[in-house]
């Protein structure tokens, strides 16, 4: 690792990665330190993957403002990124004259926020728009949009790398030790690194990482949702994301979203979580989806369940009162070098960019930052098989053999995408970096057919040895060894 830098930020998630991808627009030495071996893997790659409008927030918050604005931008950043992109609308819907009142609420609470086009709507308007919702009216909002979580924060962070910002993976802060000069000398698992400024994107960790670089006194709550992941078949019935109208606490139950793929999520529910690490997935919770799901979507079958998973939410509290508060995006004069941002939960993903913007801006009020003449907007994404015509096909196979070699059969990913995700710009060597790049393990029998052949691309590319190589997280082995006399390789 280099050893100066001008800004280091702590956390690669979609925030982080916004934040770097955003200061490599200028001639800054810039560095990512994230702990994990890849960049979505904790609520960046934990959530429902959509891009919010921005009429639940309180008018006047950062969650507001910045979800309006990252929502009002993103057929740009994602035709600059490369990443797919559906402004599908949404369908907020309600059963009873408690819930239109609380509609009426938020469509005028939306509407001072600047979304346009919110509607109340009746059933035979719903039945138009998506016959398989539940409800007897809605609030019909056209802004709303889904995205693919994974790639929107890998590409981010591709681009960021592009333009120049080194990424650290399974690199942790650890704490930090202020020069005499004022910089900071900060201590990862990989030794130690001196910076003018660093940015707390530590998600999860945000308190933690404040206090350890000298702003005490944040309190978050994690509160985790669990979703179930529906097979694609269910996905034909679902046009577009279905919620329930929200709670008195401005909170949404289980809602029903099509993804941008065509699988259908079912959830979050809401529970307190025992710690930052509880992703695991509970009856209980999984009992409460059906029943709750159902009511949103009509087409909740067992048979469709292929997979579930859960995220936590890093809520902001006041200690005091337990009310939960906005983002918090600051740099203290009485603590110089540091953007500091914490409890950048819901909508975090719809306003990563903008709040990269004002983290930048804020570094920017503070010293002249001087542009890049070389920066590029454009990252390119992996060519999808499946996502291409017969003649694209046919001469995608003509150009590049390769791609004639079905690895996932359900989802219908070749060994050319396989071999692009292994060689990845960010160097993540794992079978769910290969997953979330390419979708590869993700259908129907998850991975049934093609883990394996993953794991022995990435043994035969980076000549890595089978039992090196991680599912995920560092030490998750695929092999621990070989059996009756197998190669060690
Ligand atoms: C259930 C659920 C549903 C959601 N749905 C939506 C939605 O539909 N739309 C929307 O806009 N938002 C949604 N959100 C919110 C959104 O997912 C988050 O706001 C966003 O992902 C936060 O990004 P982040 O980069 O701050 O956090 P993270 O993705 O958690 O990234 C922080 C990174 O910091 C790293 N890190 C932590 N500590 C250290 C350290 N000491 N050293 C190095 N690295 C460290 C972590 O490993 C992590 O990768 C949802 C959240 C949840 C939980």
């Amino acid at each position: 690792m280099q050893q100066n830098y001008d800004v280091v930020i702590i956390g690669g998630g979609v925030v982080g990665s916004a934040i770097a991808r955003e200061l490599s627009r200028y001639r800054l030495r810039i560095a990512v330190l994230e702990k994990e071996s890849d960049v979505c893997t904790q609520t960046s790659g934990r959530n429902t993957g959509m891009l919010h409008a921005g009429f639940l927030y309180k008018t006047g918050t950062l969650k507001a403002i910045c979800a309006v604005e990252g929502n009002q931008e993103f057929d740009q950043v994602a035709a600059e990124l490369d990443i797919p992109f559906k402004r599908t609308g949404k369908l907020i819907v309600g059963f009873t004259d408690e819930d239109r009142q609380r509609l009426e609420n938020f469509k005028a609470r939306g509407e001072a926020n600047g979304v346009k086009g919110l509607e109340i709507i009746d059933r035979k308007r719903m039945d138009e728009l998506d016959p398989s919702a539940g409800g007897n009216f809605a609030m019909w909002c056209p802004a709303s949009g889904i995205l693919d979580p994974f790639l929107y924060t890998i590409a981010l962070a591709e681009n960021a790398v592009h333009n120049g910002v080194e990424y650290h993976l399974n690199c942790a802060f650890t704490g930090e030790t202020r020069q005499a000069d004022g910089t900071h000398l900060l201590h990862t698992t990989q030794g130690d690194v001196s910076t003018r400024w660093v940015v707390n994107s530590a998600g999860l960790n945000s308190a933690v990482v404040s206090e350890q670089l000298g702003i005490p006194g944040y309190v978050i709550k994690p509160v985790k949702g669990e979703y179930f992941v529906l097979d694609k078949l269910a996905g034909q019935y679902a046009k577009i994301p279905v919620y329930p109208a929200p709670n008195p606490d401005n909170t949404f139950d289980t809602h029903a979203t099509p993804t941008v793929d065509g699988n259908v999520l079912v959830g979050p529910d809401s529970q307190l979580a025992r710690d930052f690490q509880d992703y695991e997935s509970t009856q209980a919770a999984m009992d409460g989806l059906i029943e709750s799901g159902s009511r949103m979507f009509k087409h909740m079958d067992r048979s469709y369940f292929i997979r579930n998973f859960a995220g936590i939410r890093p809520k902001r509290i006041d200690p005091e009162t337990g009310v939960v508060q906005d983002f918090v995006l600051e740099c203290r004069d009485e603590v110089p070098g540091v953007v500091n941002l914490v409890g950048i939960e819901s909508p975090g993903l719809t306003s990563a960019l903008p709040l990269a913007r004002r983290a930048v801006a804020l570094i920017a009020q503070r010293e002249v930052l001087t542009p890049n003449p070389n920066f590029d907007p454009v990252r390119h994404g992996i060519r999808r098989f499946a996502d291409m015509s017969d003649e694209e096909r046919a001469q995608a196979i003509a150009e590049n053999p390769d791609y004639g070699e079905i690895y996932c059969r359900c989802e219908k990913v070749t060994r050319a995408e396989i071999l692009q995700a292994i060689h990845n710009p960010l160097g993540v060597h794992t079978v769910n970096g290969v997953k979330v790049r390419t979708r590869a393990t993700m259908g129907r029998c998850q991975g049934g057919y093609c883990e394996t052949r993953i794991t022995e691309a990435l043994h035969q590319e980076l000549g890595e040895a089978f039992a090196r190589i991680d599912l995920g997280p560092q030490g998750s082995w695929m092999f621990t060894g070989s059996v009756k006399g197998g190669d060690q390789a």
